[in-house]
C-alpha cells in the first residue's frame, strides 16, 4: 500500500537530504514544498513585488506555473519555474533572506498547499515542509517533526553552500536560520508546529544515514 509520508521541521536540519533518500528508497515521489514557496519568493524578487501589496500578489500568482522535473543525469526531480530551471537561483542567501516573509502571506500559502495536495492524490510521496503533517497531508500514514542543535545546522548548512560555490560565513547562516524559525513558527496561517501525531527526531547527533533509516524504520511499522 502506498502512503504519504510527511516531514516537518526546523530549518536547515536536513529534511529535504532525508526525504529525498526515502523517497528513493521507497520508489516514491519527492516533492520539496520549501522550493515552491522559495520559486514564488525568487519570481517576487525579479519583478519588484511587494509581499504587502496583496493585489499585485494575487495577480502574480496567476502568471505562475511551478512544475517538477526528473534530471535524467542524477535522477533527481528539480523545481522549474514558468519554464525555467531554477534549483540553483533558489539556493541563494537573498532568496532565504525573504521566503519567511513571502510564505506568510495567506494567498500564497493557498496557493501553493492547493497544488501540493494535488501532487500527493496518488500517494506514494515523501514532502518536506513546515506544515506537510498539519495542514497539507493532516491524514498522512507517517509523519516525522525534524529538530535539530543550530550550530550543528549551520555547519551543515555552510557545508553545502560551499559546494555549491558559495561562500556564507557561519554568523549568516546562524541568523538566517533562527530568523527563519522564528518567522516560520510565529505567523498567523499554519504556523510550524508538530502535529499531535508526528515522530519527534533530533539528528543533531546522527548521520543522514541513520536518520533515513531511523524513519524507515517508521514507514515499515
Ligand atoms: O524547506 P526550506 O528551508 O527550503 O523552506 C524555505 C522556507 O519556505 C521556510 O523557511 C518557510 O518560510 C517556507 N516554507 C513554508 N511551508 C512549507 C515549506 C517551506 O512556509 N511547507
Amino acid at each position: 500500500k502506498k502512503l504519504i509520508v510527511a516531514i516537518d521541521g526546523h530549518s536547515g536540519c536536513g529534511k529535504s537530504t532525508t526525504a529525498k533518500l526515502l523517497a528513493e528508497q521507497l520508489n516514491y515521489m519527492y516533492i520539496d514544498s520549501g522550493a515552491m514557496y522559495r520559486a514564488v519568493t525568487l519570481y517576487f524578487l525579479r519583478q519588484g513585488i511587494a509581499p504587502d501589496d496583496v493585489f499585485q500578489v494575487k495577480q502574480s500568482l496567476e502568471q505562475i506555473d511551478i512544475t517538477f522535473e526528473v534530471n535524467p543525469e542524477s535522477g533527481k526531480s528539480e523545481i522549474v519555474l514558468n519554464g525555467e530551471k531554477i534549483e540553483a537561483q533558489i539556493r541563494t542567501m537573498e532568496v532565504s533572506g525573504k521566503v519567511s516573509e513571502v510564505s506568510a502571506i495567506p494567498v500564497v500559502r493557498r496557493f501553493l498547499v492547493e497544488q501540493q495536495q494535488k501532487l500527493g492524490e496518488n500517494k506514494g510521496i515523501v514532502m518536506d515542509g513546515r506544515d506537510i503533517g498539519t495542514v497539507v497531508f493532516p491524514e498522512a500514514e507517517v509523519k516525522v517533526f525534524m529538530t535539530a542543535d543550530i550550530m550543528q545546522r549551520a555547519m551543515r548548512r555552510q557545508k553545502e553552500l560551499v559546494k555549491k560555490g558559495q561562500k556564507v560565513d557561519l554568523s549568516s547562516i546562524i541568523d538566517n536560520l533562527s530568523s527563519r524559525d522564528f518567522q516560520d513558527s510565529n505567523r498567523d496561517d499554519s504556523p510550524l508546529r508538530k502535529a499531535d501525531d508526528a515522530v519527534v527526531l533530533d539528528t543533531s547527533n546522527i548521520t543522514i544515514a541513520q536518520q533515513t533509516e531511523r524513519i524507515l524504520e517508521v514507514v515499515q511499522q
